[in-house]
């Protein structure tokens, strides 16, 4: 289908200069081919995952010398890792500690939803702050240069998003090292996290993303290819924020890294939301539509939207679309980005920076 000069898949409105695209004489392209041959396969693997994410729950829940803590939830505010808290605490009786990067740009609802739902659900929370000039430098780096990420990283995120990945990540990772706690959860959906997901997942038989089980022919070194181009920047500045790499000397201890909206939950925002309202979950009025914690996110999707030719979040909303539960309608209007927010201003107000910088 033709819309203005860009051509997009028939079935999923992926536009033509999505990382690896290509469409067959029918209009449709290799990422719905790829989904309707591979679906029964991955339902397979799914139920294999979740065995094994509820092995290593129950391995952590019988040690003898527990913890204090069970499992790190790399936490944002946000309505999924929101959720993921809820189904650890309730579900498994975890002992959790939720650990919160702050970016500089977190929503101010979601600072109030960080404090009510870990205090509803009776769960420890600890703040990473780096410091703000620090962040400012690197999210204008991010908006405004063409860093080397491959299409791999550049079909799930904008480079804004990676950046700050980065960190999450790391910062969790070290809380968790620091403090020997077994397991970390971290709550990607599927669709933002398609293409290192199942299909690693698939290939190392494991649904762990970092750990000595991790082998060197996973494909793709998301930790140290996104934390390299951030060093080599920044030098030793931001080296206790980011972590080297997700293949792991055995004999090191790191948590066990679980991504549970893989496998073992179903995603169903609706649901999600509802359930997370209970315990004082407010969506917040101050981000887009495309994020219920993160200020800076527009302006990120706005850069990406320059830098590459497509927005951040079409390969997740695709997906979707494929899964029947949106329509290509429905991601036009997802994906249209609100250059005339708030938020949008805000954020380049605050790293003092003009709009035409971002090419
Ligand atoms: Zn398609």
């Amino acid at each position: 289908m033709i819309q203005g000069t860009k051509k997009e898949c028939r079935k999923c409105g992926l536009p033509q200069g999505y990382p690896g695209i290509k469409f067959n004489r029918e209009g449709v392209c290799n990422y719905c081919i790829y989904f309707s041959l591979y679906r029964e396969r991955e339902n397979i693997i799914k139920e294999k995952l979740k065995k094994e994410i509820l092995e290593l729950i129950n391995r952590v829940k019988r040690k003898k010398y527990r913890n204090r803590y069970d499992c790190i939830v790399a936490y944002s505010g946000g309505k999924d890792s929101s959720y993921l808290l809820y189904y650890l605490k309730e579900k498994f009786g975890l002992r959790i500690l939720a650990h919160v990067l702050d970016n500089g740009f977190v929503s101010s609802q979601a600072f109030k939803n960080i404090k009510t739902v870990t205090h509803n659900l009776g769960i420890d929370c600890v703040i990473t702050r780096p410091p703000i000039p620090l962040l400012k430098k690197v999210f204008v780096y991010a908006l405004t240069e063409r860093i080397p990420y491959p299409k791999e990283i550049l079909a799930m995120m904008s480079q804004v998003c990676a950046v700050c990945l980065g960190m999450v990540f790391g910062t969790t990772l070290n809380n968790a090292i620091d403090k020997k706690i077994p397991l970390m959860f971290v709550g990607f959906t599927p669709g933002q996290y398609p293409a290192v997901s199942l299909e690693n997942f698939l290939k190392v038989r494991s649904c762990m993303f970092l750990s000595d089980k991790v082998y060197k022919d996973d494909p793709l070194d998301i930790i140290k290819i996104i934390g390299d181009s951030v060093r080599e920047r920044f030098g030793k500045r931001v080296e206790e924020f980011y972590f080297k790499s997700q293949y792991i000397s055995s004999g090191m201890f790191v948590p066990k890294v679980l991504l549970p909206f893989h496998a073992l939950l179903d995603y169903n925002e609706k649901e999600i939301i509802e359930t997370i309202s209970k315990i004082g979950w407010v969506r917040p009025r101050d981000t887009d539509a495309c994020s219920t914690n993160c200020l800076i996110n527009t302006l990120g999707n706005f850069a990406c939207k320059k830098q590459l030719g497509y927005h951040p979040y079409i390969g997740e909303l695709s997906h979707m679309v494929r899964e029947g539960k949106m329509s290509v309608k429905d991601i036009k209007e997802a994906t249209k980005i609100e250059v005339n927010s708030p938020t949008f201003f805000y954020s380049l107000e605050k790293l003092g920076l003009k709009r035409r910088k971002i090419r």
